[in-house]
């Protein structure tokens, strides 16, 4: 049986006591980075045999892991933080596992996304989760494609260095929406900046640094019929767009997907615009 452990993702006493019992009673534990799951093996005192299991080694030691399982081993396989797989190696195992007819079940816990997505006070009916934002202009290009019309919450990962260049992109082509950047959830210095993402950049400009880790939680692509944009808010969207290195005519498009303005008169709107 492969137990897929969720653990904290950052205050230690975030672990079930289901999950100190799967780790204590498993013959072999699954980990990302065996040195960090020893340390948290050790504060909760216990001693297990490791195995790494990472994105460059998947393919050998998912192997070796579903040997271990055929020859009836329980196998806990956990993370450096949170539920594997999500935005971490082991959803290939997991599939694997589920392909060769093994037994597996989930000891839920903590996940960063969902944790940022309820203190966030964003819709949290319909909501998508992004992974981490693509860094590669191919992949970026797929991402917002494929959430830019999303009209739940987005919630998605980022790297403090990165957040205010992401954060900037972002409002180019998507506009002023509204979001929340959680950082260091459940740690000493667990931080939320909510607000418009002009507003927020605001406030990251105040910091000399920004460190830890973060989640980004935004609002979905704005209900045109709710919102019921006003020309001037319009016209300010197409603007954002064209600098963001839009075309006028992609931009008079993605205008009217947002707004609900036939995509002519958004055209007609931006042909205004100087070039
Ligand atoms: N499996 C994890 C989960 O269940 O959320 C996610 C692992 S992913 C490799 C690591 C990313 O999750 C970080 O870069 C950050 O974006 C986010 N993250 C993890 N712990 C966090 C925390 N305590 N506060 C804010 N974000 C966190």
């Amino acid at each position: 049986m492969l137990y897929i452990v969720a653990t904290p993702i950052g205050n230690l006493r975030d672990i079930s006591l289901r999950a100190l019992q799967v780790l204590k009673d498993a013959d072999m534990v699954a980990a990302e980075d065996t040195r960090h799951t020893g340390l948290l093996l050790k504060a909760y005192g216990l001693k297990k045999p490791l195995v790494r299991y990472f994105a460059h080694n998947e393919e050998r030691q998912s192997q070796r892991i579903l040997e271990a399982l055929l020859e009836g081993k329980t196998v806990a396989l956990v993370s450096d933080a949170g539920t594997p797989g999500i935005s971490d190696p082991g959803a290939r195992l997991i599939r694997r596992v589920i392909q060769a007819g093994i037994k597996l079940t989930v000891i839920p816990g903590p996940v960063a996304g969902i944790t940022a997505l309820v203190a966030s006070g964003l819709d949290t009916d319909v909501f998508a989760f992004g992974g981490f934002f693509p860094r590669n202009t191919k992949e970026r290009k797929v991402w917002l494609e494929r959430l830019g019309t999303f009209k739940g919450t987005l919630v998605f990962y980022e790297s403090p260095k990165r957040l205010s260049e992401t954060l900037g992109y972002l409002y180019k082509v998507w506009g002023d929406r509204y979001c929340c950047v959680a950082r260091e959830l459940t740690k000493r210095f667990e931080t939320f900046i909510r607000g418009r993402l002009t507003e927020v950049a605001e406030e990251l400009g105040k910091m000399e640094t920004i460190k830890g880790e973060i989640v980004v939680v935004m609002e979905g692509c704005p209900d045109p019929h709710a919102q019921g944009y006003s020309p001037e808010e319009a016209e300010e969207l197409g603007r954002a767009l064209l600098a963001g290195g839009m075309y006028k005519k992609e931009a008079s498009l993605k205008l009217a997907k947002i707004t609900g303005i036939p995509a002519k008169a958004c055209y007609a709107m931006l042909v205004k615009q100087k070039p």
